[in-house]
């Protein structure tokens, strides 16, 4: 046998059974931006690099570190796309959309590729599935938004994720803010890490993202963000905050949460799980106001509001709570012998395509195999089709879980199955 090949370290084959939990994530996600009245937009996974550097910043671990990034043959430097938010906005400025139309409101899902030291949680590629507002300045989109988030949870069934809230107030206003920080590192500088002294000169908000613990203990003392806002960035953190409270969302103010991406102005936020199965990566999503970011790209002057949730991450919390079933099929349709082979693949074919799930044994084979295969199918039912049944018109739908067999006509089946599936809305 030659050597096998394996997949890339970091990026996951999602596989039945276990894509079953993703299937429920995407059609709850899909199901809530329905009725939030979001709409897909679809960008490449490939981009200019300096579409990211713009971005999410040069100074940041994103664009630093993780970003794979390569040459193609007519030497463009392009980039795997880290994160959705950029490339969403670049497609919204290339396509004139401001133009057109006051308010955006765009949702999007896919793979994400970040170069990062691998832990639970935490892959090279992983999925995203997003939402975007352009337009609205008004604090009620960043509510929205939380609120949309928040439905999405409810609708997989998942509890106890928490909202932490935090404003990082405006581009003009934060140079206050961030020398007086700066001179605060700068005291502290020997407790720092490296790291962390080159960022208190580049860019010392970023300091706030290192996870080394003495610099942690440094940023416990730090000046709060919240503590030098201006009147007008204030009153609208306070307002996300009320409104929140009018639709009975839990939060928790964070003065040190600032996320790891340049582009945000005033409100951030972030979704976090304390469920163990997340190991340390408790983050489930993350985002924020952007107001500059559109023209940054060279869109017009467009407040934007938006947030990332991690699908890895989601999925094992929905794993690990179980409810989620895989979809088995209603009938199973195996054959007495081979002269009925011809009659089941038609029979199957035609109740397919009358909406049911229906299972055979495409390699026939002896009948003790077949309902083994039936049963391993976790079908509510099995019919056996033999001379007998095709003579006589008529089969039995036998419960595969236990008890009497029902006779059926063959040519009432569809019907049968359809009363049947009515009855135990099971997935016939
Ligand atoms: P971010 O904007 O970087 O905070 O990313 C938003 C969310 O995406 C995070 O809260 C995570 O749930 C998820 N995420 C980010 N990076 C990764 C990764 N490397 N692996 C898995 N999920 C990730």
């Amino acid at each position: 046998m030659s050597q096998r090949i394996l997949g890339v370290k970091g990026m996951n084959d999602l596989l039945p059974p276990d894509i079953a939990v993703w299937q429920v994530l995407e059609a709850a996600a899909r199901e809530t931006f329905r009725r939030f009245g979001y709409e897909e937009a679809r960008t490449p996974a490939v981009e200019d690099t300096a579409l990211f550097v713009r971005s999410v910043g040069e100074a940041t671990d994103i664009v630093g570190k993780e970003m794979y990034t390569f040459e193609d043959k007519a030497g463009r430097s392009l980039s795997l796309r880290p994160e959705g938010t950029a490339p969403l906005v670049r497609a919204y400025v290339e396509h004139a959309v401001a133009q057109k139309e006051p308010v955006t409101r765009w949702w999007y899902l896919g793979p994400m590729f970040r170069y990062e030291r691998m832990k639970t949680g935490r892959y090279r590629q992983f999925w995203q599935v997003g939402a975007e507002a352009y337009g609205v300045r008004a604090p009620a989109q960043e509510t929205e938004l939380i609120d949309l988030a928040m439905q999405l949870f409810d609708a997989v069934g998942l509890e106890g994720i928490r909202v932490e809230l935090n404003s990082l107030g405006d581009p003009e206003t934060r140079g206050v803010y961030l020398e007086s920080l700066r001179t605060f590192l700068r005291a502290h500088r020997t407790e720092l890490c490296a790291e962390c002294q080159e960022r208190t000169e580049k860019n010392p908000l970023r300091v706030f993202d290192c996870k080394n613990p003495s610099c942690q203990a440094v940023l416990a003392l730090a000046p709060a963000i919240t503590d030098g806002l201006s009147g007008e960035a204030r009153a609208h953190f306070e307002a996300v905050q009320r409104q929140l409270g009018l639709l009975g969302i839990p939060f928790r103010v964070n003065p040190r949460m600032v996320r790891g991406i340049d582009y945000y102005t005033r409100t951030a936020f972030e979704f976090l799980s304390d469920d163990p199965v997340l190991g340390t990566a408790s983050a489930v999503g993350g985002g924020g106001r952007y107001d500059r970011l559109v023209k940054e790209l060279g869109g017009p002057d467009t407040p934007a509001v938006g947030w990332a949730l991690g699908m890895d991450r989601l999925t094992l919390l929905l794993q690990a709570k179980g409810t989620v079933q895989p979809v088995r099929p209603g009938l199973f349709v195996a054959v007495a012998e081979e002269s009925a082979a011809d009659a089941a693949l038609a029979l199957v074919s035609r109740l397919r395509r009358a909406g049911h799930r229906v299972d055979f044994d495409a390699r026939s084979g002896s009948l003790k195999s077949q309902m083994k295969r039936a049963d391993k199918s976790g079908a509510t039912y099995a019919l056996v089709l033999g001379s007998r049944e095709l003579t006589s018109g008529e089969a039995h739908l036998k419960p595969l879980a236990g008890g009497e067999p029902v006779p059926v006509r063959l040519d009432a089946l569809e019907a049968t199955l359809r009363a049947a599936r009515a009855a135990t809305a099971g997935p016939l």
